[in-house]
């Protein structure tokens, strides 16, 4: 029997209000079922932001080193279950051991920081206009926070969220993708074990259409932290704005890496072999586009080609696999259908692009990492996330040509320069229009404390990572205390350009 997994709601585990249910299964052997999950609607969403709403006060109340303890908890709990969260992850959506183990870690990097931070945060205070006045800065809980999760870091990035959030004296409505309910689970545990107020963490199951926009529609709900397609994240905007709620969108990318003709070849190699064929390429930071400086492009490829070969497609649980399942067959078939629409674009197939088969294949989405060569700006397969292991390389004459190519598409997240010239990386760093750029590595590799999110449609203008998801959780108060004793007037008792 799979094991039945529940709602979290008022600090206990119950079914969803109508019984229905769904399952998780395993890409890479699509017979196993890895649990059974409430299919949730909108009557749970209810049930979970009244617990949210009624559970408010207890939690605010708590010093916030007090609550950065409870999270630092967490933080232990999940280092002495990161392998038992890793194989669990593996299962249910399929990348390879050591990446479900770095995700993991990354939500322990991200705890431990969450404990730091409750002994920092700062506010401001500054000298007044006018005589006998103090001023300086608060920050103060929204009040519940809505947090709808992607599948492809199913343990990061829910922790990007709600660490911040509880931090900040928030409660929580957690709806994570529908393909990965079970490590959302396992962190709600440990939030839990650790110590968090019953009520305080509310976990939601169930499709995005249903439970994700009953979250966006409920008045009670005033922040809303998204991470998932550009598609879905507009219609959140939409939503959000109407209801004027705060909203920070971490969205889609098409993450250009470009080599020079003086890089280093074999780690320009090695990196886009990580960057764009890493978790299956199914990251909002994958390399999608390879901009090949033409004096190196010929060598470049066939260097490419002959290590993608060596790639090990399997069961990501395999120690000996590097590249996992694609996530579920739908995927699988949007995926091969942009490697049609490469070949009918003209693009040269020069790798790869196959949906493999067979024995260690059949029961799971497995498909060849893929690369095409000759391809130009503005092809569908240059301009659109594709979100597999298909790789673009467009050639280029001259550095201004390529940031030109890299800048030439609606995303901005993630970018990359291989280069030994100091001033071409420098003009890249100035030049590139995205949130991250790398200088000799690849396009993915985020570390927790720094700032985490993209330019263009790749969101609108918040960041994660480090101390900034905190803003997006607060309300700031300005405090003005006057012991002048008399009634003083800004701007009117002190003209300072008299
Ligand atoms: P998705 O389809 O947009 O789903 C993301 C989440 O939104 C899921 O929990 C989904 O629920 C929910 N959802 C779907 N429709 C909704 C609606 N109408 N209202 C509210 N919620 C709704 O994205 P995905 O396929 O899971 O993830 C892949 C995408 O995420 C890619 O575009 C990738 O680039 C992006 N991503 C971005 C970052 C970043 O930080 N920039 C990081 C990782 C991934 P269901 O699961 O039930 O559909
Ligand atoms: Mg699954």
């Amino acid at each position: 029997m799979p094991e039945k997994y529940q709602n979290f709601i008022d600090g206990k585990w119950v079914d969803s209000e109508s019984r229905e249910t769904f399952e998780n299964r395993n890409p890479a052997n699509w017979e196993e079922i890895v649990g059974v999950f409430p299919k949730s609607g909108k009557e749970d969403v209810e049930k979970a932001t009244e617990s949210a709403v009624a559970h408010r006060d207890e939690w605010a109340n708590l010093p916030v080193p007090e609550r950065g303890l409870i999270l630092g908890k967490a933080g232990d709990i999940m280092v002495e279950k990161k392998e038992k969260i890793a194989k669990l992850m593996t299962r249910e959506m399929g990348k390879i051991l050591k990446e479900t183990r770095g995700d993991t870690q990354e939500g322990i990097d991200t705890a431990y920081y969450a404990f730091g931070e409750s002994r920092r945060l700062y506010g401001v205070t500054s000298p007044s206009e006018l005589p006998n006045k103090t001023i300086y800065t608060i920050v103060k809980p929204i009040g519940t926070a809505g947090i709808i999760s992607p599948w492809n870091f199913p343990m990061a990035i829910p922790t990007w969220k709600i660490f911040p959030a509880l931090l900040m004296g928030n409660t929580i409505v957690f709806k994570p993708a529908t393909d990965t309910p079970a490590t959302a689970t396992k962190f709600v545990e440990i939030l839990d074990e650790a110590g968090v107020p019953k009520g305080v963490v509310n976990l939601v199951h169930g499709p995005g259409s249903v439970v994700g926009e009953a979250i966006l529609e409920h008045p009670d709900i005033g922040v809303i932290s998204f991470t998932g397609s550009s598609a879905v994240g507009r219609r959140i905007a939409e939503v959000a704005g109407k209801n004027l709620k705060r909203v920070s969108l971490e969205l889609g990318g098409k993450n250009p890496q470009i080599v020079m003709p003086d890089a280093n070849i074999e780690l320009a190699v090695e990196g886009v072999l990580w960057g764009a064929f890493g978790t299956t390429g199914q990251r909002c930071t994958a390399t999608s586009r390879l901009i090949l400086h033409k004096d190196i492009h010929d060598e470049f490829i066939d260097i490419l080609i002959k290590k993608a070969k060596e790639l090990k497609i399997g069961d990501g649980l395999l120690e000996s696999s590097d590249v996992g399942p694609i996530i579920n067959e739908t995927q699988l078939k949007k995926i091969l259908n942009y490697v049609e629409i490469g070949k009918q674009e003209g693009a040269k197939l020069a790798f790869g692009g196959n949906h493999l088969t067979g024995k260690e294949y059949d029961k799971g989405f497995f498909m060849e990492p893929t690369i095409f060569t000759g391809v130009e700006a503005g092809m569908r397969i240059e301009q659109e996330e594709i979100f597999g292991p298909v790789l673009s390389v467009i050639k280029v004459s001259s550095f201004e040509e390529a940031i030109e190519v890299a800048n030439d598409v609606e995303y901005g997240l993630s970018s990359s320069i291989y280069t030994a010239n100091l001033q071409y990386a420098m003009a890249a760093i100035d030049k590139l229009e995205a949130g991250l750029t790398y200088i000799n590595a690849p396009t993915i590799g985020a570390e927790c404390h720094m700032p985490f999110g993209g330019f263009k449609n790749t969101g609108n203008g918040h960041r994660e990572g480090g101390k900034w998801p905190y803003e997006v959780f607060g309300e700031i108060k300005t405090v003005y205390i006057d012991y002048s004793g008399k009634l003083q007037k800004a701007q009117i008792d002190t003209d300072i350009t008299k």
